[in-house]
């Protein structure tokens, strides 16, 4: 068996620069040690994670703190839920506050549309789920789920 490539997942390029093992990762898909690249192509950073024979690639950024060791925050490649189109999803916010989450146990991220100006709502503890989400007009850091509308589908 060979060993998976590593590959930018920005840019798809193999050439990495920079290694750090077991990273820190404010949204990780699950508790397995993440190590991090950054692209010797384009110098964005990508995570990988793997844990017996499975493992998972994604899109990363960096979280500086002061004083202390930067965080990482995990972009997980997702459709935006409203209109489908993958490649203009942004995260806007990490470990939001849903008010109806359809599982008390998992963490949302929500992710922007540039394309239909949505957002979207995505559980990441080990699969990924993604869910239409709007904004409370008045609290801007709360989020509603469009669960029903997932139950309604025939
Ligand atoms: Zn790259
Ligand atoms: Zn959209």
């Amino acid at each position: 068996m060979t060993e998976t490539a590593i590959s930018c997942q920005w840019c798809d390029s193999a050439e990495w620069t920079a290694r750090y093992d077991s990273v820190s990762v404010v949204n990780a898909r699950l508790d397995v040690p993440h190590t991090l690249y950054e692209c010797a192509q384009c110098g964005k950073l990508s995570l990988f994670a793997h844990w017996g024979q499975q493992h998972y690639s994604c899109r990363a950024i960096e979280h500086r703190r002061r004083f202390r060791s930067s965080l990482y925050v995990a972009i997980y490649s997702v459709a935006c839920a409203w209109c489908g189109r993958s490649e203009r999803l942004e995260p806007e916010e990490i470990n939001a506050t849903i008010a109806n989450p359809a599982s008390q146990r998992h963490k949302y991220d929500i992710y922007g549309c540039h394309a239909c100006q949505r957002y979207t709502a995505i559980s990441y503890l080990g699969e990924i789920y993604a869910y239409r989400a709007t904004q409370d007009d008045r609290y801007h850091t709360l989020y509603y789920l469009d669960i029903e509308g997932e139950e309604e589908a025939i």
